[in-house]
Parts: C-alpha cells; sequence; structure tokens
C-alpha cells in the first residue's frame, strides 16, 4: 500500500495519494482523499499515526514502525511501515510518503512459534512439578544405571540427598540377595517393558526398607535414554501383611502353627514321602481329663495348663519335628526322617511322658497332667492326608480306651 500525505501546518496530515491496494485494503477509498486522520480513522490510530509522523519530520528521514489493524473484512492485518518525508527546496517537509508492507503471513508464523515455545515451556514445566512433587519417589536413572537426578521425595522417604546419589549406580542401594531382581527390573525397561517389582534397599541409616518400585523408560525421540525408578515405602504395609499371615498360621495361646498351618506341612510331608523316601509319623496328642481342670481350677489355670504342655512338647520335638495346636486340649506331632521312623517315634513318646513328670504351677498349685497319644506311620505312598489324620485318630482313641496316659500305634 502507498499511501503519500501532505503536510500542513500543525501539522495536520491529509490524504494526497492512495494506490488500489491501500484504497481497498483499508476500506478508506477514494473518500478519504483531501481529509485529515482524525477525520478518517479510529481516534487512537489517528493519534498513534499522527506521533509517527511527526517523528518522521522530527529526524528528517525516513523511518520504519510496525503496526496492526483490521480490515473491512474483520481480518486483522499486520503491517511494516516506512514513512519518508519529503522536502521542498527550502527544506520544508511538504509530504510523506508511506509505504506499507503486509507482513501478516511473517508475524502469524512468529506468534505460532511464541505459542509452541510457550506450550512446550508450560509442558516442561508441568512434568518438571510431577516429577518434583510427586509423593511417590523418583530417580531418573542413565542406560548405564547411574542416578542422573531425584526428585524431593526420595529424600523425604529415604533421606538420601543429591550428594549421595547423583552418579551412584542405583543397584548399590538394593539388598545383595535381590540385586539381580533390581538388575532384571531395570533392563526390561531399557526393552521398553515397563515393569513393577518389589525389593529390600538400605535407607541412609543404613536400615532395610521395603519398596514397590516400577520401572519405566525414558524415550526421547523415539530412543530410550534411560530409565525412572518410582518408588514407595511398603515397610510398614509389608510388616502388616506378614503379621497377618502370622496370625493365620498360628494359635494365639501357644504362638505354635494352628491347624490350617499342619494341614499344609502334613501336604508337604506326604509330597517328600512320595517323591523323595522320607517317611514320616503323626503322633496326635490330647490331654487326659482336661475338663476338670478348667472345672475346677478356671479357665485361665486350664490356659496355663495348655500353654505349658505346649512348651514341653516344643521342647521334646526341638528341630526334628513340627508341632501344632490342632484344637482345644490337642495337638499334633508330625516327625519327618529319611528311614524308619518307627523307633523315634516311640522314644519320642516316652520323652513326652518323662516331661509330663514335671508338674505346671497353676494359683500357686502344682498339677500333673498325663496325655494320651495315638501314633500313625506314613510309609505307604498311596496314603492321602484324609487317611492318615483318621488312622491317627483312631489310635488315639485306643490309646485313650486303654485307660489314658499310654500311647497307641495306629
Ligand atoms: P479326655 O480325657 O477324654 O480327653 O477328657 P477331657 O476332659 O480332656 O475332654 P476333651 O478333650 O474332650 O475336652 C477338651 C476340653 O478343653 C473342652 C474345652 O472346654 C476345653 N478347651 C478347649 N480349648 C480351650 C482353651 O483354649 N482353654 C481352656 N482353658 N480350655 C479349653
Ligand atoms: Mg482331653
Amino acid at each position: 500500500m502507498v499511501f503519500v500525505m501532505k503536510v500542513l501546518p500543525g501539522p495536520v496530515f491529509k490524504y494526497e495519494f492512495m494506490n488500489h491496494s491501500a484504497s481497498t485494503h483499508t476500506g478508506l477509498g477514494e473518500r478519504a482523499i483531501g481529509k485529515s486522520l482524525e477525520a478518517v480513522l479510529p481516534k487512537e490510530m489517528a493519534l498513534y499515526l499522527n506521533q509517527e509522523y511527526q517523528r518522521a519530520i522530527d529526524i528528517g528521514t525516513s523511518i520504519t514502525y510496525e503496526d496492526s489493524f483490521f480490515t473491512p473484512d474483520g481480518e486483522r492485518f499486520y503491517s511494516k511501515t516506512r514513512v519518508t518525508p519529503l522536502h521542498d527546496e527550502s527544506g520544508i517537509c511538504t509530504h510523506l510518503a508511506a509505504v506499507v508492507k503486509d507482513v501478516t503471513i511473517q508475524k502469524k508464523a512468529q506468534e505460532e512459534v511464541q505459542t509452541s515455545s510457550d506450550l512446550l515451556f508450560q509442558n516442561q514445566q508441568r512434568y518438571q512439578s510431577l516429577f518434583e512433587y510427586n509423593l511417590d519417589a523418583v530417580l531418573s536413572i542413565d542406560t548405564n544405571g547411574r542416578i542422573i537426578s531425584k526428585n524431593l521425595a526420595v529424600e523425604t522417604i529415604t533421606g538420601y540427598t543429591d550428594e549421595d546419589l547423583i552418579g551412584e549406580n542405583f543397584y548399590k542401594y538394593v539388598i545383595p540377595r535381590e540385586k539381580p531382581t533390581a538388575i532384571k527390573g531395570f533392563e526390561q525397561a531399557l526393552k521398553r517393558k515397563a515393569k513393577e517389582s518389589q525389593l529390600t534397599v538400605y535407607d541412609k541409616s543404613g536400615q532395610e526398607m521395603n519398596i514397590i518400585v516400577k520401572f519405566t523408560p525414558i524415550i526421547m525421540e523415539g530412543v530410550t535414554t534411560g530409565v525412572f525408578a518410582i518408588f514407595k515405602d511398603v515397610t510398614l504395609q509389608k510388616q502388616y501383611e506378614e503379621k497377618l499371615k502370622y496370625i493365620a498360621l498360628h494359635d494365639p495361646l501357644t504362638d505354635l502353627p494352628n491347624r490350617r498351618h499342619f494341614d499344609a506341612r502334613l501336604e508337604y510331608a506326604l509330597d517328600n514321602l512320595v517323591h523323595r523316601q522320607r517317611h514320616f509319623a503323626l503322633l496326635m496328642l490330647d490331654i487326659d481329663h482336661f475338663k476338670e481342670i478348667n472345672d475346677k481350677l478356671g479357665h485361665d489355670a486350664g490356659d496355663t495348663v495348655i500353654k505349658d504342655f505346649a512348651t514341653k512338647l516344643s521342647h521334646c520335638v526341638s528341630t526334628t519335628g513340627t508341632v501344632a495346636r490342632y484344637g482345644g486340649d490337642e495337638f499334633i506331632i508330625l516327625l519327618e526322617l529319611p528311614a524308619d521312623v518307627k523307633q523315634p517315634a516311640i522314644k519320642l513318646a516316652e520323652l513326652i511322658y518323662e516331661k509330663m513328670q514335671i508338674p505346671v504351677h497353676v494359683h500357686g498349685k502344682q498339677i500333673r497332667i498325663t496325655t494320651s497319644i495315638g501314633i500313625a506311620i506314613a510309609s505307604n505312598k498311596e496314603t492321602t492326608a484324609k487317611e492318615i489324620l483318621k488312622q491317627v485318630d483312631i489310635a488315639l482313641y485306643k490309646a485313650k480306651e486303654n485307660g489314658r496316659n499310654t500311647y497307641f500305634f495306629g
């Protein structure tokens, strides 16, 4: 667009000429010729052009400025204008020539670049805060396993600072036994398979800590450049789970394995019998006339007797077998040996009777109890748990029938 403005005293700038492009683009048309800026343009725009034109006159040579305005169609139009003052022989500025170049395309491209770089920056910030302020601990690790950075939660959870970790190999902190699991998880992630592992690591104070860690690949422009290890401390949960598991498998009064625990142990013994030629004997014990103790001395006294009985049995069996509380005043022992178990089973029964001679102290009284014992030997590979339990139960019944305080082989 080309405009020629006449400079009148004031100065007042009046349109003297505009080319076709100028007339259509601005929508001013021929009607603007001979009129001042103020007469045809919105007030603010007129004011702005007045200033720029004045500047050109003051400087006495060409100036450029950037501008934007809306075309009659409502489209935004960016322009770069060069204004050149034209002087008469006496040096007075009589006209201004304004050449306006359409820079809309360049300007819009520039704006787009700016917008995408703003977005990129925002994204970076977003991911930065996802990393930095994540409640889970996050380590970023290079492809060689070296720690590059860590977030705040790492320090909160483990106590380690940047100085302790940066540049170190991540598996240095894993307990020796679990290093292979840690390395495997890391290598799987490098192959782009995210993997979750349970690991035990040392915290800054040297204490073992259970963590659940997710190894996730860091992929940049299609290339795996490292791995994020995202983890949380599950020590308390793990302790709690173990406690629950313990409670589920133990009798609270005697702390011995309970029936459920024993049944699993029995299945294992049967498997050993079939595949490893290990024979075993079962000894089922039931305290004689136990109800009388409860009735005469009270339930608490009964409990004390049961606990004492359990302790004595555990001492007799030591490491050669498993003692469990099968229910009430009934206990069961599994004795597993590579060869003949009959003699060791008899010896054990005799040892138990010997121990029964030692009295229990209840409420200042000394009580002696007796027990009946049923014994069954498992040497037949076809035997099932149900059958051997029935066999030993019948043997116990027989021992009771035979007058109690004795054992019976079934
Ligand atoms: P038997 O010689 O035939 O075995 O006679 P018993 O009196 O011992 O009778 P039995 O073995 O059938 O009864 C066991 C009793 O043990 C029944 C129940 O009241 C009692 N008992 C079961 N569990 C507990 C316990 O945890 N604490 C106490 N104090 N008593 C229990
Ligand atoms: Mg009994």
